[in-house]
């Protein structure tokens, strides 16, 4: 039998975390092979606004080189934020300039880093399916065409559902409680006037009765909606809404907002195209593991947390920087690399997603939409 391809280094997924790992490690001289499931970079739509946070996500930019190129791709007036109730009423506003977090789009910012490494840097249609450790400390992985390969270090930046944690922890994500629907507006400022305007130029949250719409304006003029509700786990799954069904889907979530006020309504009730449910999950926090030869995770593959904190991509980033370099740092000892890595990775994760966690209740509790102003009254005065 041919011996299987080798690699020093393999890095598993091509999200943030995984391509920002790969470009500080090329900074350094050093190559990674990138593998992601995804058939080609524009298989799938990367919507979504992201702030970009200056000690994590803009560290991370910083330490790749890119950081120039990022100012050019942020959305200005994206950091706008405002924060109504479910009869619409105007809580907190904040017109977000001045602001240290710019926004960008999510699929700029692939672009970007991707844009940054050679033609085939990454390996697409390459769904790992497993991997395992091998008597002599390699690791191997096995992708879903049955192809095997080796790696000398295994890197898993594969997401919430990462195929490569099994080789370190037992954890699984749990689900948090929420789902969203997500849904989409066309050209709002045309064709959804009203929504547009209730959505402001940057971030809407609008809460009450332990759910609302979290919306934010895309700088190509569309509106990005998620309904949040409490619902069971397999609420999207059991048939009490049938998405494939459009018209059906919408009515039976806007039973859920039923006495809220129209123009918050119609974010669902004009909503172009599908929608799609995602119910949000999170690992125990604190998840770590023990030090393991030749393995670690970064991302949301070490620690998925719920978006509330608004951490979750800046700190893939930063993870994947801070490790990148750490292995640079350390070109014959690469476990003492990841054991530096791992020393800073817990605790910081551990701490943004105990904040996750409370961001969740504190925008679902039955005082919302107060209990979130008073938490961004308090921001304000730590940072006055
Ligand atoms: C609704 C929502 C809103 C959010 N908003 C924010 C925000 O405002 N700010 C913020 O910082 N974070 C936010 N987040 C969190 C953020 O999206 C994630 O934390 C971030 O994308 C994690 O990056 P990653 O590189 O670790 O993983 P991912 O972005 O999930 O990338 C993993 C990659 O691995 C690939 N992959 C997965 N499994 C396999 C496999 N078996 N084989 C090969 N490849 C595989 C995937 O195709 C993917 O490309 C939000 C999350 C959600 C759900």
């Amino acid at each position: 039998m041919p011996t299987p391809p080798h690699h020093p280094i393999a890095v598993i997924g091509a999200g943030l975390g995984g391509l920002t790992l790969a470009r500080v490690l090329r900074l350094n001289g050093i190559e990674a092979a990138v593998f992601d499931l995804d058939a080609s970079p524009t298989a799938r739509t990367q919507g979504g606004m992201l702030d970009m946070h200056e000690d994590s996500g803009q560290a991370a930019l910083r330490a790749a080189g890119l950081y120039e190129e990022f100012r050019a791709i942020i959305h200005t007036g994206g950091e706008a934020m405002r924060i109504l109730d479910k009869d619409a009423t105007v809580r907190m506003e904040d017109d977000g300039d001045g602001g240290t977090r710019p926004e960008v789009s999510r699929g700029a910012l692939r672009d970007l880093l991707l844009g940054s490494l050679p033609e085939g840097a990454v390996r697409w249609g390459a769904k790992v399916t497993g991997t395992r450790t091998l008597d002599d400390g390699r690791h191997e992985v096995t992708l879903a065409d049955g192809e095997t390969f080796t790696a000398d270090v295994l890197i898993g930046a594969d997401g919430a559902w990462s195929r490569v944690r099994s080789l370190v922890s037992d954890a699984t994500p749990v689900y948090s409680g929420i789902s969203f629907v997500e849904v989409h507006l066309l050209d709002a400022g045309t064709r959804h006037p009203e929504s547009a305007a209730v959505v402001g130029g940057g971030m809407l949250f609008a809460l009450g009765e332990e759910k609302g719409f979290l919306a934010h304006r895309d700088p190509d003029g569309s509106l990005h909606v998620y309904a949040a509700l409490r619902t069971p786990a397999d609420w999207a799954t059991a048939g009490a809404v049938d998405f494939a069904d459009t018209e059906a889907a919408k009515e039976s979530v806007l039973e859920y907002f039923d006495g809220w006020d129209k123009r918050l309504r119609s974010l669902i009730a004009d909503a172009d195209g599908a929608l799609v449910a995602r119910p949000i999950h999170a690992l125990p926090v604190g998840h770590r593991w023990d030090r393991t030869p030749g393995v670690t995770l970064l991302g949301d593959a070490a620690h998925l947390m719920s978006p509330f904190a608004g951490e979750g991509a800046n700190l893939a980033m930063l993870d994947a920087a801070e490790l990148a370099t750490a292995i640079a740092a350390h070109p014959d000892d690469v476990e003492e690399a990841l054991a530096e890595y791992e020393d800073a990775l817990f605790p910081r994760a551990e701490e943004a997603a105990t904040g996750s966690a409370v961001n969740l209740d504190i925008c679902f509790s039955p005082d919302a939409p107060q209990s979130l102003v008073d938490l961004m009254a308090g921001y304000r005065a730590e940072s006055a």
